[in-house]
């Protein structure tokens, strides 16, 4: 098959959906791979490494649409790009659907095969294509929590392991997933005190065996998050309700009982934020403050370290790719249920549940 890996032409987007390691599987399977020019510069990768790995480079996105038989990108295409779309063409990216009806009438119009990343499950029912941005996302949040507790970023400059002597800082971290997990992992790595609060006490008890000893899993309840928010210098949330909006677990009457100069991280910002005081920042504009609480709302947290993030997210997305340009779609999609799932749009045709559903459209 030949496969296209496309540049990022979204704002801000510096991750790039394969890296040459990946170009290099998939020569071994025998495929053809065209690389846009400078497609890998922001993640570190340069032309030339991708073509030392095999690729051919081609300076124009047109030209990878009206050769490739896949097409790979890490966001979704942007207008530009619509009517480069071949129909039956694979697009396999992250395309979060339910949230623009014009992109999903676009691929709809255009007939292409949308597989989206998101949407692609393992066979715990986990979402794969998911979970490696979550992991950044978590570790970052607990470096963001440190960087803003500084005192030259307006934090109450404290370090979060104190030192001989010195008491450590107190970070509350909502939510027990992996966002939540990976925050507190990294947040104990520096020797904080860490509370992981989540509401499923299955995964409690699975917290309580794996985390260090300076980690305490607790039963979330307004209750606890009330008091705990009291003692915490900084809160990570962490959040999520399938297929809803985060719930608003932190009010604004209660940043007054917080400690003046305490940051909050809201990872759960894309699904609205579970903090009311929350709204949307970029990585050149990350916090704001509300009451003397610095809050940092990035949307795109990997974006902001893509050299970790372009990775993670080809580990993850390569052996799909790898299936897809193997067996075609058809064979591929029949044999892997999970893949299946990818399956948003399909010759003109929405076969995903939860798109329909979102623009009252027929299955
Ligand atoms: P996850 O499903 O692995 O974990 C969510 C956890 O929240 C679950 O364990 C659940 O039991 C818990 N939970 C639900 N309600 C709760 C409550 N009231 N109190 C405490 N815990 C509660 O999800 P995840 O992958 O860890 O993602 C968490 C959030 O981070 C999501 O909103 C996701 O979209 C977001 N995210 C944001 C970025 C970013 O760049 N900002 C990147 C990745 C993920």
């Amino acid at each position: 098959m030949i496969v296209g890996i496309l540049r990022e032409i979204k704002a801000n987007e510096n991750r790039v959906c394969m890296t040459p390691a990946g170009v290099e599987t998939l020569r071994e399977g025998g495929h053809q791979v065209l690389v846009e020019k400078d497609a890998g510069l922001a993640s570190g990768f340069p032309d030339s490494a991708y073509v030392e790995a095999g690729a051919e480079i081609v300076a124009e996105a047109a030209e990878i649409y009206a050769r490739a038989e896949m097409v790979m990108h890490v966001k979704e295409p942007q207008p530009s790009e619509y009517p480069l779309i071949r129909p039956g063409q694979i697009v396999f990216t992250y395309f979060h659907f339910a949230a623009s009806e014009e992109l999903t009438r676009a691929m709809m119009e255009r007939r292409a095969v949308c597989i989206a990343y998101e949407t692609v499950t393992d066979a715990h029912g986990g979402l794969p294509l998911l979970i490696p941005m979550s992991e950044v996302a978590g570790r970052m949040a607990a470096q963001e929590a440190a960087k803003y507790l500084e005192r030259a970023q307006g934090g109450r400059g404290l370090l979060l392991g104190g030192v001989a002597g010195v008491p450590p800082a107190t970070i509350l971290v909502i939510g027990g997933g992996t966002v939540g997990t990976q925050a507190a992992l990294m947040a104990c790595g520096l020797g904080a005190k860490v509370y992981l609060l989540d509401a499923s006490l299955p995964r409690l008890r699975h917290l309580d065996e794996v985390m260090p000893k300076n980690c305490f899993p607790i039963m979330s309840s307004p209750a606890t998050i009330r008091e705990l928010v009291r003692e915490a210098d900084a809160v990570i949330g962490a959040v999520l309700l399938r297929g809803a909006k985060a719930p608003k677990l932190i009010t604004r009457d209660m940043l007054k009982t917080m400690k003046k100069g305490a940051v909050l991280v809201d990872v759960a910002i894309d699904q609205g934020g579970c903090f009311e005081t929350s709204r949307p920042t970029t990585h050149q504009d990350p916090i704001y403050e509300v009451d003397g609480i610095i809050h940092y709302c990035v949307a795109n947290m990997p974006g902001g370290v893509p050299l970790t993030s372009t990775l993670a997210l080809t580990n993850a997305t390569l052996p799909y790719a790898r299936k897809l340009a193997d067996k075609g779609w058809q064979r591929a999609v029949r044999e892997d249920g999970g893949l299946r799932a990818g399956l948003n749009i399909i010759d003109g045709q929405v076969v995903c549940a939860g798109v329909a559903e979102a623009f009252g459209l027929p299955l």
